[in-house]
Formats: structure tokens, C-alpha cells, sequence
């Protein structure tokens, strides 16, 4: 026999809540298996690949918490995205010690999820930076007859050498261009940082074509103008686009819980611009957002941050269809 308790309200349920307001933790539920979503969010909870001291692995359940902090609705975007179909699919079962374990397993989870939604954006919360290799990898296998081109946002080139340190966050790309997956003339890095990065790699990416743009250009023409400026070329000969955010891009005034924090970034306003005009262009269809370390982050704001993101994104593919 169950008894009424006044007032008194099971924990799930014992926040405050406004009944004119949708919360996005309210939004985003979780997947069911089977309805054909719009976009869902996946997480990657790997973080042994981290060439310094990461927590990144804890960034989903970071990103997660951090939904019950925005709200559906922008009047900035003039959008309510409550009824876009975005929900959460969980995460990618990790090894617990075998790395290239861990990353055959996200390719396969993500080709498996392609298989099962062919028309769904991916919007995946890392994990370190090596996690993008794999998932690009599925990326370009989900478009046999389309060329893939990429939009890197980084601090760092990331295609450091195999012999020191094997598969890291550090060699991301390095696997993407010697897998021959993307070729380089359908890449363009984001922010890369002087100071931050040694020659040899600048030069190894500019041979392969790679254009760059570092974040004294954006501080100088504007991150619309690079932005214009990197369409155009990522354009030529390709057919979708996949974004790969390495939220260490950001400054480390905004961004501090992040492993590889860096002074003279990017700033929050100019990315989520370049995110909500990445969301409207339909050829874009796959987004990441990697290595931040909520176990070193204050109050959660790299994590809050990279949701933000994500909601300027959504705001901009839910224009897609205006
Ligand atoms: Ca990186």
C-alpha cells in the first residue's frame, strides 16, 4: 500500500522547474534505438591517449551535467530548438587499457550508427584528440562517392610523429593525411598558435597542402573572413564537411579546463559565430568537440562552453530548413 506524502517529491524531480521553460536536459532525452534523428550526441570517454595529464574522459558526464544549465530558446538565433530530433545515444564503451582497442571500437560504433541513421549529424563530446582519427575514418567511409573535406579549430597542428609517442591526441591528423582518408588541399586548420607548435610540423602540413590559418589572422581579418576565406577553399572538390573543435583553440581565459591551455586564443563570441554559420550550411554533417578536462575546469565553464557551441550549431542547421 503506498502512501501520499505531501510536498515531498522523488529526486529526479525535486528541482525547481518553471512550466513555461524547456531546459535542454529536458530537450535532449535519451535515444531509443529507433527514431530517425536529426542529430545525436555521442560520447567518448577516452582520455589514455593524452599525451599530458588528461581527464577528458570525464567530458561527456561533464557536458551532460551542463544541459540542465541552457535553456531551449535563443532570441539571438530567434529559435526554440525543442522539437528538433537531438537525442543522446550514451557513449562509446571504452577498453580499459588497450588504446587501439578503444579507437577500433569508435569507428565501428560510429559506421554501425551511419549504417542504422544514414541522414544523422554526429555531434561527438571526446575524449582527447585521438578519438577524431577514428571517427573521421568512419566519417569518410559513410560517403564512398563524396569527397570529404575538414574544418580543424586548434591550437596545434596535431600531426606529431609516430616513433616518440605512437597514436596520440597529438597525431590526429597526421593519421587522416597518411591514411590518405582526406587529402590535404580538403583540410583547413583553425587558431593554430605560434609558440605552441614546432616547425617541422608547420612544414609537414603545408606540404600536404593543408591550409592554415593561425589565430593572429583571425585577431586580424576577422573570424568571418577566415571563415569566407576557408569555405572557399575546403569547397574545391569536396562535398561534405566534417568539423573537428579542439576546444584548446578557445583562449585559456575561457577555456581553462582544458589539458593543452594556451594564452593569445581565440575568443568564445567569434566561435560561436563561426559555429552557427557552420550549422546553416548543409554540406557540414559531422561535428566533434575534444580534449577538455573537466577534472581541472572551474565551475564546469569549458564544458558549458562547448555546449553553447553546440546549441549555436543546432540553432544553425534548424535555419537550414527556413
Ligand atoms: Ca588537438
Amino acid at each position: 500500500m503506498s502512501h501520499e506524502i505531501p510536498f515531498l517529491k522523488p529526486p529526479d524531480q525535486a528541482v525547481f522547474r518553471d512550466h513555461m521553460e524547456t531546459k535542454v536536459a529536458h530537450w535532449i532525452r535519451q535515444w531509443d534505438g529507433e527514431e530517425q534523428l536529426l542529430a545525436g550526441i555521442i560520447g567518448i570517454p577516452l582520455s589514455k591517449a593524452s599525451i599530458s595529464h588528461s581527464g577528458a574522459s570525464t567530458t561527456p558526464a561533464a557536458v551532460r551535467a551542463a544541459f540542465k544549465s541552457f535553456t531551449t530558446y535563443s532570441m539571438e538565433y530567434d529559435v526554440d530548438l525543442q522539437d528538433l530530433a537531438v537525442r543522446d545515444l550514451g557513449d562509446i564503451h571504452m577498453h580499459v587499457t588497450d588504446i587501439a582497442e578503444c579507437h577500433r571500437r569508435i569507428e565501428a560504433s560510429l559506421r554501425a550508427l551511419y549504417n542504422a541513421q544514414p541522414d544523422i549529424i554526429p555531434i561527438i563530446f571526446g575524449g582527447d584528440h585521438s578519438t577524431s582519427c577514428p571517427s573521421i575514418q568512419a566519417f569518410v567511409s559513410r560517403h564512398p562517392s563524396q569527397r570529404v573535406g575538414l574544418l580543424h579549430f586548434d591550437a596545434h597542428h596535431d600531426v606529431r610523429n609516430f616513433e616518440d609517442g605512437g597514436v596520440t591526441n597529438g597525431t590526429p591528423f597526421r593519421g587522416i593525411l597518411e591514411s590518405g582518408a582526406v587529402q590535404g588541399d580538403h583540410i583547413v586548420q583553425i587558431g593554430i598558435r605560434g609558440f605552441m607548435n614546432a616547425k617541422p610540423y608547420h612544414d609537414y602540413v603545408v606540404s600536404k597542402g593543408v591550409h592554415v590559418y593561425t589565430s593572429r589572422d583571425i585577431r586580424r581579418i576577422g573570424m568571418d573572413e577566415v571563415l569566407t576565406q576557408a569555405l572557399q577553399l575546403v569547397g574545391k572538390g569536396t562535398d561534405v564537411l566534417y568539423v573537428s573543435f579542439d576546444v584548446d583553440v578557445i583562449d585559456q581565459a575561457y577555456a581553462p579546463g582544458c589539458p593543452a591551455i594556451g594564452t593569445g586564443g581565440v575568443n568564445p563570441w567569434d566561435a560561436l559565430d563561426a559555429l552557427y554559420r557552420l550549422g546553416t550550411l548543409p554540406q557540414v554533417q559531422g561535428l566533434d568537440f575534444v580534449c577538455i578536462d573537466p577534472t581541472v575546469d572551474v565551475r564546469n565553464v569549458t564544458s558549458r562552453l562547448a555546449v553553447q557551441f553546440m546549441l549555436s550549431f543546432l540553432a544553425g542547421v534548424a535555419a537550414r530548413s527556413k
